[in-house]
């Protein structure tokens, strides 16, 4: 606690980050702790730009350039404040080595929970970052979510895909998007199965509203390398399968594949997105306050 107070007291980290400032003084003894534990923690600048820098050094090692793959941090449970220290980080890192920040020229931040994607919109609203829905979606959710988020990577059924147009369609908006596929043949994962994906993605043209982008899924969490590289291989595979057969008007560029244990193997072996959460913002707190 006194280390606490202290750091409280100068109100920078050892970066020289500031805190978010509205965010601090209006937060309430709970929220504070949420807040030194993420945005202010100590470490935070550190683990971002060690993060950085294996990123980087995963891009040389596959003789790809830096700017061949987007870092996007995954902020679920973290405050917004967080989401800005990270952001203001990443800004630093990436204007020197002229790393383009997302697709939409400015940086998105991973999440999967409906919830907490409305509250943080909120929170974030006149902040230069916006959010992505990397996790599942039901469909009863779509309306609660669609106009929030700038990407939505776990696009995994046509019935899904067409709620999501209809809701798009009726706001005006377009969304990209991009298939979620299971690559591990594991029961519990979301994404459509590899055999069935090639059909799903020749429907998609059918909606106005999708911008289809590319793929993205999440390999066995296994020890076993090869198990885990054999996953992106098959993403990989499937990408080539789908730019052979001339599926939709779209070169499917994005490989979204990789995460805190796996991110620098996902780069060797395509991913053109990292989606990071606990390397850099460390461990997720599930629990209701302490
Ligand atoms: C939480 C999450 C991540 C990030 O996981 P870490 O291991 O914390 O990096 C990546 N992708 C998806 C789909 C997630 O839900």
């Amino acid at each position: 606690m006194a280390m606490i107070e202290d750091s409280a007291a100068s109100g920078e980290t050892p970066g020289g980050l500031r805190a978010d400032e509205p965010a601090r003084t209006a937060a309430g003894a709970d929220e504070v702790r949420q807040l030194w534990r993420g945005a202010v923690g100590t470490d935070l600048p550190s683990r971002v730009r060690d993060v950085w820098d294996r990123v980087g050094r995963a891009c040389a090692a596959a003789g790809r350039p830096r700017s061949s793959v987007r870092l996007l941090p995954v902020s679920k449970t973290h405050s917004a404040a967080s989401i800005l220290a990270v952001d203001r980080v990443l800004d630093t890192l990436a204007t020197r080595e002229e790393v383009p920040a997302g697709p939409a020229g400015r940086r998105l931040f991973g999440e999967n929970h409906v919830q907490e994607i409305v509250a943080k919109s909120a929170q974030l609203a006149g902040h230069d970052v916006g959010l992505a829905l990397i996790g599942h979606l039901q469909s009863n959710k779509v309306n609660a979510v669609a106009g929030l988020v700038e990407e939505f990577q776990a696009l995994d059924s046509l019935k899904l895909a067409a709620k999501l147009d209809r809701r798009l369609s009726a706001l005006g908006v377009s969304l990209r998007v991009l298939v979620e596929v299971n690559t591990s043949g594991e029961q519990a994962k979301h994404g459509v199965p590899m055999a069935e994906a090639t059909a799903l993605c020749r429907r998609l043209g059918d909606f106005d509203c999708l911008e289809v982008a590319g793929l993205m899924t999440v390999a066995v969490n296994s020890p076993d390398r090869h198990a885990v590289a054999a996953c992106f291989d098959r993403l990989a595979g499937l990408q080539t399968q789908l730019r052979d057969d001339a599926v939709l008007d779209s070169s499917w560029p994005e490989l979204s594949m990789g995460m805190s244990g796996d991110f620098e193997l996902a780069i060797a072996h395509g991913a053109t997105t990292v989606r990071v959460g606990t390397a850099l913002f460390g461990p997720r707190d599930y629990g209701q306050g302490d």
